[in-house]
């Protein structure tokens, strides 16, 4: 990987706590242009920041270094934890949320992981979307975005399958997703893990999220969701 070009924004602080990075958040950016993307979250006013920026064409652009806490997660909570932006790095993908991920952009996309998963020790059971920690806020990356290839690729988890008939509250709580509206919490479990899918809670849903539930329970360490 050829090395981020470096656009530096105010808009950081130092990580709370003494913490370090342990996640990854992936977003996409709702504009267009990569220039309009680069001066929102380098402008002061905005209080909006990424560690990272990934263009259509695969240019990489650092905003943050890793070390400190950028401004991209806000409100919202993931695996009980409120403060998501002093423990993660935050990567933009320029995208409106309505066309396909590029290829260029998805290549770069993995290289940089390999990069950061490697320079922090995370595992790709660590790697989550926006609208994971923030369902009643937040789409991004949204159901266009291939979580499933990443997974491949070894940079984040998309566990095969279907499970048992399992309560779906009980199966997101155990996945991470935070407390909410159920059909919001539904919505970004569908959107990374059954993005096909619509319409009311059903089975398929509950079956899903049950597999999804065990396997990353397996990647935490930890036997099998205890309903
Ligand atoms: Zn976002």
């Amino acid at each position: 990987m050829s090395a981020p070009i470096w656009r530096h924004s105010p808009n950081f602080g130092p990580r709370r706590n003494g913490a370090r990075p342990q996640l990854v958040v992936l977003h996409y950016t709702a504009m267009d242009d990569p220039a309009e993307v680069l001066a929102r979250l380098c402008d002061p006013s905005t209080s909006v920041s990424a560690h990272y920026v990934i263009g259509r064409d695969g240019t990489i652009w650092q905003l943050v270094a890793d070390a400190n806490r950028a401004w991209h997660a806000g409100q919202g909570g993931w695996l009980g934890v409120e403060d998501v932006n002093s423990r993660s790095l935050g990567i933009e993908l320029v995208n409106t949320g309505c066309e396909p991920f590029s290829a260029p952009q998805m290549h770069a996309l993995s290289q940089l992981m390999r990069v950061l998963m490697t320079r922090w020790s995370i595992a790709p059971v660590d790697v989550i979307g926006h609208s994971d920690m923030a369902p009643e806020r937040k789409d991004d990356p949204g159901p266009r975005f291939d979580w499933r290839r990443l997974a491949r690729e070894g940079y984040a988890l998309w566990p095969e399958g279907l499970g048992a008939d399992r309560p779906l509250d009980a199966s997101l709580d155990r996945i991470g997703y935070p407390p909410g509206p159920g059909a919001q919490r539904l919505a970004a479990f569908r959107a990374r893990f059954l993005p096909a899918a619509s319409g009311p809670e059903c089975v398929e849903d509950r079956r899903r999220a049950e597999a999804v539930a065990t396997g990353f329970y397996r990647a935490r360490g930890i036997a099998r969701p205890g309903y």
